[in-house]
C-alpha cells in the first residue's frame, strides 16, 4: 500500500473526475455566471417567473440540445447532454429540473418516440426554446405502475382522428413539470383502442395550450400547489375532455395505426413494446442520478469548507479552539460520504460513457445491453438519490445552526433534492427491477413488475447467478483471484479482498433470493402474489449489493484513469474508505454469514479510524476536486465566516487567564 505523501494538486483530482465531458463541464464554469444562481426567499410565483425566463437565456456555449440529432441544431452528443443536466443541478436545481422535463423529458420523448414527420415538425423550436412542452405519464390513480394508466386514447376510422379522454378523477395527469404555466403541448400517454381492441399505452403531441397561453377546448389545466421544494418548476395536472388528437400525432416509432385502423407494430407484445419505448427514455433517469451526486458535492464542499473555519471548545494544551473538522466524529460524518460521491461519480461516468456508445449514432446495441444499461441506470439513480438525500441532511446538520439559513444553500439543497428518490421512478420500485434483471439474465421485459410472482414466471426465468463485471474486467479479474482463502492472510485494505467481499456478499444474497423465490414457487401455488411479496425485502437487499459491486468496480477503474502517483494514492485511499465503511455498514450481515470474524470486523473500525486521520489534511483537497466555482456555493458564511471566526477565536484566547 502506497503511503500518502505531499499534498495533491486539486487540478489533478479535478481532470480525473471531470473525465471524458470535461470541455462541457468547463463551458458551464465558464459561462454560467450569479444570475442564475438561486434566490433566497422567493414567493413560487417569482421563482417561477425567474426559471422560465433563465431557461431562455442558457447561453449557447452550453450546448443545451446537445442530446438532438445535428440536423435540428443538437449537437448528437448523448452523453454530453447527462453532463450538462448535471452542471445545471450545481446552479440551480429549479433551473436543472426545468430544462430536464423541457429538453431531456419532452425534447426526449418527441425525438425517441417519434418519427421524422414529428422530428421535422417540432425539434428545432422545441430545442430553441420557442415550444415548451410536457412530459404528462403519470396519473393521480398510477404512479409507479405506469402500465396500468387509465387515460384513454381511442382511434375512429371516420374522422381519422383520436378520441383522447380522461374517464375519472384518478385518470387525471398529475404533477406534470411545465404543465402549471409553460407548456404549450404535452406529450400524453394513453392506453390505445383502435377496432375496439386495446393495444397498450402509448404516447401522443397534444396541444393543450394556444398561443395566449389558455388551454384549448377539451383540456383542463390545473396547478399542483405549493411544494416542498423546486419552487421554480410550474408542475401541473391535465384532464382531457374527449379531445380530438390527429392520427398523426401519435409518436409512432413503435407502432402506427393506419387511416382504417389497422394497428400495426414490430414489437407483437404490449408489455414488451411499451417497455420497449421506455428504455428509450433511460437518459431522464441517468441524469437524475448524476444530478443528485451533482447536489450532494455541492453541500459536502459547503459542509468540508465550513469545517476548515468553523471552532468549537477549546483543549487544554492549545490556545485556539478546535476546527470542527478535527473532530473524529466530524470525519466520520464527512469522509465516509465524501469517499461514497468519489465512487458514485466514476460509476456514474461509466453510466453515461455506455449509454452514449449505446444510444449513440448507430444504436446498435444489443438486447442485453440495452436492458443491463437500463438496470444499471435504474440502480445508480436510486444509490445516488438516496446518498443524496442522506448526505445533505447530514452537511446540513454538519453546519450547526448556519446550515438551517437559506443564505447558506443547504436548506435549498435538502428541499430541491428530496423528490429525487421518488421522480424518475420511485427507488424502491427502481430497486426491484434492478433485483428482476439479475434473476432472470435481462431476459424478460425491463421494467414490469407486473405477474412477477407468478409460480410459471419463476420456474421458468429464475436462473442461477453469472455474475457480469462491469469495468476493468481483467484488472478486477487479477485482484479478486489474487486474494488468499484465508481472511487473516489479507490485509482490510487489500483491494482484491474489498472486490471478493461485495461480490461474495451479491452472490450469497443472490443464491438465497433464487432457492426462496423457487421454493415459493412450488409450495405457494394457489398464492402468486406471496411466491414474490414475501421474498421482497431479500430481493431488495440483492439489487443493493449488487449497485454496491458496480460501484466499487466503477472506483477501481476509475483508479486506473489517473496518471499522477499522488493522485493515484489518494483515490487509492479514499477508496479504501469507501469500501471499508460500506463493510462496516453490512458488519451484522458478514458476521452472521461467516463472511467476516469478529476479530477483522473489529480491526475494521480501527483501520477506517486510522483512514479518517490519514485523510484528514485532504478533505479540502478532495472538495476542491469537484472545482465547483467559489460562486456557485452561494453560501453566506463561506464568504463572511473566516474574518468572523478569527476575531472570536482570538478574543477567546485573550479573555483565558
Ligand atoms: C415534483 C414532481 C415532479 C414530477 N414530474 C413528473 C412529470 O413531469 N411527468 C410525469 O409523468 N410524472 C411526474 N412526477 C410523478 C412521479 O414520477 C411519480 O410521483 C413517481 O413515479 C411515483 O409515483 P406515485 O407518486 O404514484 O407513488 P406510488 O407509486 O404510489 O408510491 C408510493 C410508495 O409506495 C411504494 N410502492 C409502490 N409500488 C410498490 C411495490 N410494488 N412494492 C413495494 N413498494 C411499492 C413506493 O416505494 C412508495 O414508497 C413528478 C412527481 C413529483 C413529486
Amino acid at each position: 500500500m502506497s503511503s500518502l505523501s505531499g499534498p495533491v494538486d486539486p487540478a489533478d483530482l479535478r481532470s480525473v473526475l471531470d473525465g471524458r465531458w470535461a470541455g462541457v463541464r468547463d463551458a458551464h464554469r465558464e459561462h454560467l455566471d450569479e444570475r442564475f444562481l438561486p434566490v433566497y426567499g422567493e414567493t413560487g410565483d417569482q421563482a417561477r417567473e425567474r426559471i422560465s425566463r433563465l431557461l431562455g437565456e442558457l447561453p449557447v456555449e452550453l450546448g443545451i440540445g446537445a442530446g438532438f440529432p445535428t440536423e435540428y441544431g443538437g449537437g448528437a452528443d448523448v452523453g454530453g447532454s447527462i453532463v450538462a443536466i448535471e452542471m445545471l443541478a450545481q446552479v440551480d436545481l429549479s433551473l436543472m429540473v426545468k430544462a430536464g422535463v423541457q429538453w431531456g423529458l419532452f425534447g426526449g420523448a418527441v425525438a425517441a418516440l417519434g418519427t421524422r414527420r414529428h422530428h421535422d415538425a417540432y425539434l428545432r423550436d422545441i430545442i430553441a426554446g420557442r415550444l415548451f412542452g410536457c412530459f404528462a405519464m403519470t396519473e393521480t390513480g398510477h404512479g409507479s405502475d405506469v402500465q396500468h394508466l387509465r387515460t384513454t386514447c381511442v382511434y375512429d376510422p371516420r374522422t381519422e382522428t383520436f378520441d383522447l379522454h380522461t374517464p375519472h378523477e384518478a385518470a387525471r395527469k398529475d404533477y406534470i413539470g411545465n404543465a402549471a404555466r409553460d407548456g404549450r403541448m404535452a406529450v400524453v400517454f394513453a392506453q390505445l383502442v383502435t377496432g375496439g381492441r386495446r393495444h397498450g399505452v402509448h404516447a401522443w403531441l397534444v396541444p393543450i395550450r394556444d398561443e395566449r397561453g389558455n388551454p384549448l377546448p377539451g383540456v383542463t389545466i390545473g396547478d399542483a400547489g405549493p411544494k416542498a421544494g423546486l419552487l421554480g418548476v410550474d408542475n401541473g395536472r391535465l384532464s382531457f375532455d374527449h379531445v380530438r388528437v390527429p392520427r398523426d400525432m401519435l409518436l409512432d416509432r413503435y407502432a402506427q395505426v393506419a387511416a382504417d385502423g389497422t394497428y400495426s407494430s414490430p414489437i407483437e407484445n404490449d408489455s414488451r413494446r411499451f417497455f420497449t419505448m421506455l428504455g428509450t427514455l433511460v437518459r431522464g433517469r441517468v441524469s437524475v442520478g448524476g444530478a443528485a451526486s451533482a447536489a450532494t458535492k455541492s453541500a459536502l464542499t459547503i459542509a468540508v469548507r465550513y469545517g476548515d473555519i468553523r471552532r468549537q471548545f477549546g483543549t487544554p494544551d492549545a490556545d485556539r479552539e478546535v476546527l470542527l473538522n478535527d473532530y473524529l466524529a466530524h470525519q466520520r460524518k464527512l469522509l465516509p460520504a465524501l469517499a461514497t460521491t468519489y465512487a458514485l461519480t466514476f460509476a456514474q461516468s461509466e453510466l453515461v460513457t455506455a449509454l452514449a456508445e449505446i444510444q449513440g449514432d448507430d444504436g446498435t446495441a444489443d438486447e442485453h445491453r440495452q436492458r443491463q444499461l437500463e438496470s444499471r441506470a435504474a440502480g445508480l439513480k436510486a444509490a445516488q438519490t438516496w446518498h443524496a438525500t442522506r448526505t445533505i441532511q447530514m452537511c446540513r446538520e454538519a453546519c450547526g445552526g448556519a446550515g438551517y439559513l437559506a443564505e447558506n444553500r443547504l436548506p435549498g439543497l435538502k428541499a430541491d433534492t428530496d423528490v429525487f428518490t421518488t421522480f424518475e421512478g420511485d427507488n424502491t420500485v427502481l430497486l426491484q427491477l434492478v433485483a428482476k434483471g439479475l434473476l432472470t439474465g435481462y431476459r424478460d421485459d425491463f421494467g414490469s413488475l407486473d405477474g412477477w410472482g407468478r409460480a410459471s414466471f419463476v420456474a421458468e426465468q429464475v436462473r442461477e447467478m453469472v455474475l457480469e463485471r462491469t469495468a476493468a474486467r481483467s484488472l478486477i479479474e487479477r485482484l479478486v483471484s489474487a486474494v488468499p482463502g484465508r481472511d487473516d492472510e489479507v490485509a482490510v485494505t487489500d483491494r482484491g479482498w474489498h472486490l471478493k467481499v461485495f461480490e461474495d456478499r451479491e452472490r450469497h444474497l443472490l443464491d438465497g433470493a433464487v432457492r426462496r423465490l423457487r421454493n415459493g414457487a412450488a409450495t405457494k401455488k394457489d398464492r402468486p402474489f406471496d411466491i414474490f411479496n414475501d421474498v421482497q425485502d431479500h430481493v431488495l437487499a440483492v439489487a443493493a449489493a449488487h449497485i454496491d459491486r458496480v460501484t466499487l468496480e466503477a472506483f477501481v477503474a476509475g483508479i486506473e484513469t489517473a496518471t499522477d502517483p499522488a493522485v493515484r494514492a489518494l483515490l487509492s485511499r479514499v477508496c479504501d474508505l469507501y469500501a471499508l465503511s460500506v463493510i462496516e455498514t453490512h458488519k451484522g450481515w458478514l458476521l452472521e454469514h461467516g463472511r467476516l470474524t469478529p476479530a477483522r470486523a473489529k480491526a475494521i473500525t480501527g483501520v477506517v479510524n486510522g483512514l479518517l486521520k490519514e485523510l484528514r489534511p485532504h478533505m479540502r483537497t478532495l472538495v476542491d476536486g469537484f472545482a465547483i466555482p467559489d460562486s456557485w456555493l452561494h453560501c453566506a458564511v463561506l464568504r463572511e465566516e473566516p474574518g468572523r471566526q478569527e476575531t472570536m477565536a482570538d478574543h477567546d484566547t485573550a479573555d483565558r487567564p
